[in-house]
């Protein structure tokens, strides 16, 4: 098949493009992402299209937000396959900036967010909101996008952004997308096709215990009650537990019993050398 996308990577084209639309009053929404592209990416696509009358859809694959010892090298890359999905549902522009557009030689900067960033997926993963902060300033400022829209599958990078653009006054809307899952509760990852046959039948165990604790949490009882038999069952079945909690869901502050507040409960782990992150919102 032969693409007929407008496929961008240099800075200097895009602000050409970017130029022309703001001249002729458009307004732009940017789905930020690292490619591989699925059902999940797709539908924040399909969301941008209903608040901003042209749509960029970035593809760079961020090495800041990778550790040493991560799935960098072999992280999942099929710009062409990516570009077909793209092209049959639409979009502007592709952002595929190359790596030295975004971090020319010398780049020396960190942005760093404190606070939200710590705990959870930030104590196991210290580089990763750094990396992450970094790359979607720069893609904010590289798109200057009315609208950025991002995945509550990642809810605290979700809210990170959030507490950067308002930091920072960046001229930007952030919007938050529900999570596309499989018909199994599975929630898609570009990083579920490291699964094996057998580990992808125990994954959507994950959002079972989400779903099963919530109910309880509903009902009045409090995580420390819950929480122990569900990561016993979780471990027994193979995963390797990082954390499971309870946050208030603007916050992130810890939480042990429902209170009637908005929550969200948060579980990362391990199954065989795959890391599994969701949530789910808890409100009554
Ligand atoms: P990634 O390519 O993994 O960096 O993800 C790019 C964007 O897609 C992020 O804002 C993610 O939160 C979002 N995303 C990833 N998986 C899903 C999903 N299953 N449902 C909705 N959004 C998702």
């Amino acid at each position: 098949m032969s693409i007929k996308l407008n496929t961008i990577s240099k800075f200097a084209d895009l602000k050409t493009t970017r130029s022309t639309w703001r001249h002729n009053n458009q307004t732009i929404a940017l789905v930020p992402t690292m490619g591989a592209l699925h059902e999940g990416h797709l539908s924040l696509v399909k969301l941008a299209h209903t608040v901003a009358s042209k749509v960029i859809v970035s593809i760079f694959v961020n090495p800041k937000q990778f550790g040493q010892g991560e799935d960098l090298d072999e992280y999942p890359r099929d710009l062409n396959s990516d570009l077909g999905k793209l092209e049959e549902i639409g979009v502007d522009l592709v952002y595929a900036p190359d790596a030295d557009q975004i971090y020319p030689h010398g780049f020396s900067t960190v942005i760093s967010v404190t606070g939200i960033s710590e705990g959870l997926c930030g104590a196991s993963r210290p580089h990763f909101f750094g990396g992450v902060a970094t790359v979607v300033t720069k893609l904010l400022l590289h798109c200057t996008p009315d609208i950025a829209i991002f995945g509550e599958k990642d809810y605290q990078q979700l809210l990170v952004i959030r507490r950067l653009v308002t930091d920072l006054d960046l001229p930007v809307d952030v919007m938050g997308g529900p999570i596309v899952r499989e018909s199994d509760g599975l929630a898609l990852s570009s990083r579920n096709i490291y699964l094996s046959k057998q580990d992808r039948q125990t994954a959507p165990m994950l959002h079972k215990a989400l779903m099963s604790t919530r109910a309880q949490l509903l009902k009045g009882v409090s995580m420390h009650q819950v929480a122990s038999q569900t990561t016993d069952q979780l471990i027994k079945a193979g995963f390797k537990l990082d954390y499971f909690e309870l946050r208030d869901a603007n916050t992130l502050a810890p939480m042990d019993q429902y209170g009637g507040q908005p929550a969200r409960l948060l579980i990362a782990t391990t199954l065989g050398r795959t890391r599994l992150i969701d949530n789910i919102a808890v409100i009554g």
